[in-house]
């Protein structure tokens, strides 16, 4: 492979790369909401609304902590839902929580 054709052979790669992640974007925000009754969600303690968390189960959860506060939540700060990595493909509640909750850098 000649210097010219390895370079346009990595601009193909590096596009349809940028191509897919575009896409797997697309699908995490359009996905279907995370049902507290998902395996995943149930494994995690996943509740759609923070207040509802069974404090007993999860004592060091508090009611500042939710999902647009979470480091792993992808959505934009006012978005209602958003992606999150734990759940692939699906949309979290902004005011959900889960075990995995862990304060977004400020
Ligand atoms: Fe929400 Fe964070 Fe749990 Fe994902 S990891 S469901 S963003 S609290």
């Amino acid at each position: 492979m000649s210097n010219s054709n390895r370079r346009t052979f990595m601009l193909h790669v590096a596009a349809a790369g940028a191509a897919f992640s575009a896409g797997a974007a697309q699908a995490q925000a359009t996905g279907p909401k995370v049902e507290e009754s998902d395996a995943q969600a149930s494994a995690l303690g996943y509740k759609q609304d923070t207040t509802k968390v069974d404090a007993k189960k999860y004592p060091n959860h508090a009611a500042s902590q939710n999902c647009a506060t979470c480091q792993l939540f992808q959505g934009k700060p006012k978005d209602a839902t958003g992606g999150c990595p734990l759940f692939a493909g699906k949309q979290v509640v902004a005011n959900g929580w889960c075990s995995a909750w862990a304060k977004k850098a400020a």
